[in-house]
């Protein structure tokens, strides 16, 4: 054999251990070294090294199995039926040669019957089991036989019903989908973490798959998933619920689960590939979610039976129809920064203009310093740009080898560094190591100030309709403006003499700024824009205080010690006790809040002893804005302390429902039934919980109970355990 020519065994050998080692960082590890791309033409090559040399092709080959055994701590679950992978057409005549096979096998059964086309959700795939409509057990694909039970973490997932709707389903049934994460909540996850110093994610796929198989489900619920349904199976020898995948997908969105859009009945392939070009090239671009192609189904359930499955590996009647990647390379032209409203200093890439998906991409983010340096960017480089939906897009690497001076070995492009003033108002900048954040200290920045604004008004802080980043702008420029205090003192009269302002815009957003003066406090809270406050922590400290003023107070307390705030900062590092010092008290009082940290805390009473925060605060309490937390406020402490476990049907809330408002009235829910249970609440068909509650004399409430508990009108501070 020629030297040039590898020998086909050695060559099926590397292949395998190249895949098998990919697939261990992919499906295991959430850490892919390769590109989806790379790894479906290696993988087609081994395809067609086993074809030609049959003789070479193992048991265990990749090309034999889905996915890759697990290797974690979670427990171990036994599908109904194998979890199969798919073939892959990466063009319209590997559709046609797909369908011609399937003709010879099945006859024109097969194209009497049509298609079913849908997207192919980039997620992970899951199988959840229902017993009498109410889910039981999710499980992770693992490698098609044998999965991950993560019953717990799916149960997060918000889109899952607990129950399904609906009588007519099987007793026992598994319905099969994807979980993914929207590329919105993607974006915000990777934002915190790169904020936060911790690695991002290469993409939603990899965040969604490490979310599903966490130990603790809080982690799991913290992260955005969502679920697409796809797919029902039921015990061998049970009745198939549905003829057709057509109908398999309406009985599904009947029982109340999600069921991905832009799906098609194709009467012939032809159809199928004019869907497919239209996803491609329309759909793909709009979508909230990640795509990696569509797939077409043989529709008649019957007729899929016939065809069968294809090496242990894939079904035969389903097809993917894989899509060119949503990655082009580009010149990275200059790294801009930005001033985030906490004085954050944000790089971006300009980038010469390059078309990807139907769009022209100019601009991409680039998170932090850190991130930059973790992949060698440097001004004048070659670089990988993914755009995927609407998303802001990314800068994936550099092309070392296109550097110039790279065959040289000469240095001509310099390492990036962040500019050591600010670009908006010069202030020199700080560093914050423990966040890998470099940020502006001056909150008279007008770059922070605008960014603040754009805050306030947002639709999670005070949620003022009118109040673009164009408008705050204008107001800031025109002077009328400074802090969000003085939106509260506008008159119609002084902003009719805007530029695209008529006096009927005038008024609707006084009327708008009015408005918003009633907002709760924890609004108001996230609305100010504390470093590290999130809506969730705001939630806490206005529960927690109640009032604006309340939480004031323990401004005061910090600004009598500013001059020793060095000093008392170390005595909380080294955990110093003594003579606590009254900052380093209040910093403690807020960090004792269930949920809030150390970072949080000593942030909130920065921000409250800053002398600059005061007149803008004041101004705020003049003007009656949001200095109250309803409701919660009142509700926060009805139930601490207590352990509540849900069982049964409620009339009303579904069990998702009371669990959030137990928790909201600060109790806890468990799944079994104890003597630290503080009550059972009961519903319709509860079983051996119910019971268990009986024998241990814990008390039993229904749900009408629970709601006078939570209004308030049940005195729980008596003991109600017997
Ligand atoms: P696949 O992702 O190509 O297709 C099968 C899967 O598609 C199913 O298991 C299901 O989860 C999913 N799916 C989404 N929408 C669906 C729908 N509407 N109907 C049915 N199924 C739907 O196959 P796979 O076995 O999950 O993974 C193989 C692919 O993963 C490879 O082609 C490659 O792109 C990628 N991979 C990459 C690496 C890497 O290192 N980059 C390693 C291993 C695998």
């Amino acid at each position: 054999m020629p030297a040039s020519q590898p020998d086909p065994a050695e060559r099926a050998a590397e292949l395998r251990e190249i895949l098998d080692r990919a697939s261990h960082e992919y499906y295991v590890l959430d850490r892919p070294t390769m590109s989806d791309q790379e790894y479906d033409q290696r993988f087609r090559e081994l395809q067609q090294l086993e074809a030609e040399y049959p003789e070479l092709a193992t048991a265990d080959s990749p090309t034999r199995r889905v996915g890759a055994a697990a290797a974690s701590a979670l427990a171990k679950h036994v599908h109904l039926a194998p979890m199969l992978s798919l073939g892959n057409a990466f063009d319209d005549d590997e559709l046609r040669e797909w369908e011609e096979r399937l003709v010879r096998i099945g006859g024109d059964d097969v194209r009497r019957s049509g298609y079913t086309a849908e997207l192919k959700i980039d997620g992970a795939a899951v199988a959840l089991t229902f017993v009498d409509g109410v889910f039981t057990i999710g499980a992770t694909r693992g490698n098609g036989t044998v999965g991950e039970e993560v019953t717990a973490n799916l149960r997060t997932v918000r889109d899952i019903p607990l129950r399904l709707r609906g009588e007519d389903h099987p007793p026992r049934l598994e319905i099969r989908g994807e979980v993914y994460m929207p590329f919105d909540g993607f974006e915000r996850l990777n934002e915190d973490r790169a904020r936060a110093g911790q690695p991002v994610f290469a993409n939603p796929r990899n965040a969604a798959a490490g979310a599903l198989r966490q130990l603790d489900p809080a982690v799991t619920a913290a992260r955005p998933l969502r679920f697409f349904a796809y797919a029902v199976a039921v015990p061998e020898g049970a009745p198939p619920p549905a003829r057709t995948q057509w109908e398999t997908l309406e009985l599904l969105d009947g029982w109340g689960l999600q069921v991905a859009p832009h799906r098609r009945r194709c009467q012939s392939l032809d159809e199928v590939i004019s869907w497919a070009s239209e996803v491609e090239h329309r759909v793909r671009g709009v979508l909230n979610f990640a795509i990696d192609g569509g797939v077409a189904k043989v529709d008649q359930l019957s007729v899929q039976d016939d065809l069968g499955v294809v090496g242990g590996r894939e079904p035969r009647w389903a097809i993917a129809r894989k899509f060119a990647p949503d990655i082009a390379v580009t010149r990275l032209l200059d790294i801009g920064v930005n001033v985030g409203r906490t004085g954050s200093l944000n790089p971006f890439a300009v980038l010469e203009p390059v078309e990807i998906g139907g769009a022209t991409v100019r601009l991409a983010t680039l998170h932090n310093e850190a991130l930059i340096q973790q992949k060698d960017l440097r001004v004048g480089d070659w670089v990988q740009v993914k755009r995927a939906g609407e998303v802001i897009p990314q800068v994936i690497a550099p092309l070392p080898e296109r550097r110039p001076g790279s065959s040289s070995g000469e240095e001509l492009l310099e390492p990036w560094r962040m500019p050591d003033h600010c670009p908006v108002c010069g202030t020199a900048v700080r560093r914050d190591d423990e966040e890998a954040a470099v940020y502006c200290p001056n909150v008279a920045c007008p770059g922070r100030r605008l960014e603040g604004l754009v805050h306030f008004a947002s639709r999670d802080a005070l949620d003022i309709r009118g109040l673009s980043h164009a408008r705050l702008q204008q107001l800031l420029d025109s002077g009328l403006v400074t802090t969000a205090a003085d939106l509260f003192e506008l008159e119609p009269s002084q902003l009719v003499e805007l530029e695209r302002m008529g006096e009927k815009s005038a008024r609707n957003l006084v009327e708008a700024i009015d408005a918003s003066r009633a907002q709760p406090l924890s609004r108001l809270i996230f609305g100010l824009g504390i470093r590290h406050v999130g809506a969730a922590a705001a939630q806490l400290l206005a529960r927690e205080f109640g009032t604006l003023g309340a939480l004031r107070s323990l401004a005061t307390v910090g600004e009598d010690v500013e001059e020793g705030a060095d000093a008392s900062e170390d005595a909380i590092a080294d955990g110093a006790t003594g003579s606590t010092s009254p900052r380093a008290a209040a910093i403690e009082r807020i960090q004792a809040i269930r949920g809030l940290g150390e970072v949080i805390a000593r942030s909130v009473v920065d921000y409250f002893s800053d002398p600059s925060s005061r007149p803008f605060l004041d101004s705020l309490e003049r003007n009656g804005v949001a200095l109250v937390e309803p409701r919660q406020a009142e509700g926060s402490n009805l139930l601490r302390g207590s352990t509540v476990v849900i069982t049964g049907t409620l009339p009303r809330m579904s069990r998702a429902e009371a669990t959030e408002a137990i928790e909201s009235a600060g109790g806890r829910v468990t799944s079994s039934v104890s003597r630290a249970t503080t009550f059972v609440v009961a519903g319709a068909d509860a079983g051996s919980k119910l019971a268990r509650a009986t024998e241990l004399g814990v008390r039993v409430i229904d749900e009408d109970e629970l709601d006078r508990i939570l209004e308030g009108r049940t005195d729980t501070s008596a003991p109600i355990n017997g």
